[in-house]
């Protein structure tokens, strides 16, 4: 989801649009001036396009609604939301963390259904207003009204990460009071949707239905898809609770002075022991980071006479963490600046680094000597 328009922000959420949402806007651009177009002929090629053009913008405002309502409760409930992102299949709302209570996930994931819901009857009832007699108005709320309907009603299908999956986990939640239980089953439901899909669009596929049928599968596919990775997102985040960057940290960190100077630091330093990352200290202090992508872009003629301090990434650039650092907070960190290794300081001195490939070390140490 890295790659996106930036559209500003609402309530203090930021907005961001994901390049794939072109393909469905252009999807809907098309099909809908077709539509237009057969049920109105006499309409001009100009009305049509600015018509379906226009009729996207607001079906597009009606799904951030829908996502802003989702995002606007979990921030009353105080947790925290970094933005929503539109993309190919809808909205996200990035939630930071997970609701502490089965009632305040019912109505997280319940607003956004509703949001679709009024939309759609709002729209449905303008439509009405508009009297019988076609007009490009009538058609635009009409459109806008039963996608809106079908909006709430997708969203309500009851398989996790859907709306209606997470309703589903937050009623087992509050029955059983065993979260656990109640992410399993909501997941389990969400790959029978998926599954189910994908059964039912390939059949309509071999029906005749055309692509209609495929996009179908393809949506199921990403449904059995994303069920299975919140399951085992949401099993990681129970893992890693109360676990601390200090307890997962390497100690044994490479360090090396910001006099040195690139050529002996690449022969004596970055190739004889492969790896990649190295602090540099300053009289005693933590300075810097030097990563073999400094190192990339100093022409090799200029390495004798460049030295680690003119490359390295300053103190006051770097992503650090302390050693009470929780690790999932860490682990957003390295995820959301895409970084391989995070150095630990503590009061100024480094401490040890929180590196990718340790920490996948350690999980599968445990995972083998859990089995
Ligand atoms: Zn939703």
């Amino acid at each position: 989801m890295r790659s996106q328009i930036n559209l500003g922000s609402v309530f203090g959420i930021k907005i961001g649009l994901h390049y794939s949402w072109f393909i469905i806007a252009f999807l809907i651009v098309f099909s809908l001036s077709a539509q237009f177009h057969a049920s109105n002929p006499e309409w001009g090629d100009g009305l049509i396009l600015t018509l379906a053009v226009l009729t996207a913008i607001l079906f597009f405002i009606s799904l951030l609604l829908h996502e802003l309502a989702h995002s606007v409760v979990a921030k009353s409930r105080g947790l925290p939301v970094r933005e929503i992102t539109l993309f190919a299949l809808g909205g996200v709302s990035q939630i930071e963390k997970e609701p502490t209570t089965a009632k305040m996930e019912f109505w997280m994931a319940f607003v956004g259904p509703l949001t679709s819901a009024v939309i759609g009857l709002v729209c449905l009832a303008l439509s009405r207003l508009a009297g019988e007699a076609s007009s490009p108005a009538k058609a635009m709320v009409t459109w806008l009204g039963y996608i809106n309907l079908a909006l709430a009603g997708f969203n309500l299908i009851p398989g996790y990460p859907l709306d209606g999956g997470r309703i589903l986990r937050a009623l087992i939640w509050w029955k059983t009071g065993d979260v656990e239980r109640s992410t399993r089953m909501a997941s389990r439901a969400g790959q029978a949707v998926g599954l189910i899909f994908i059964a039912f669009g390939i059949l309509q596929f071999f029906g005749g239905a055309g692509i209609g049928g495929l996009w179908i599968a393809f949506i199921g596919w990403f449904l059995l898809q994303a069920a299975g990775e919140s399951y085992l997102q949401m099993s990681l985040k129970r893992a890693i609770e109360g676990v601390t960057v200090g307890n997962v940290m390497t100690l044994d960190c490479p360090t090396v002075d910001g006099n040195l100077n690139l050529q002996h630091f690449v022969e004596e330093q970055l190739l004889p022991t492969g790896r990649r990352c190295f602090v540099v200290l300053e009289n005693g202090a933590v300075a810097g980071l030097v990563t073999l992508h400094e190192v990339k872009h100093v022409p090799r003629a200029r390495w004798p006479f460049t030295t680690l301090h003119d490359i390295m990434l300053p103190r006051e650039q770097m992503h650090t963490v302390t050693p009470e650092t929780p690790l999932l907070n860490a682990l957003e960190v390295m995820s959301r600046h895409d970084l391989n290794q995070l150095p630990v300081v503590s009061e100024g001195h480094l401490a040890g680094v929180l590196s990718r490939a340790h920490l996948l070390g350690i999980l599968k140490n445990r995972a083998e000597l859990q089995a």
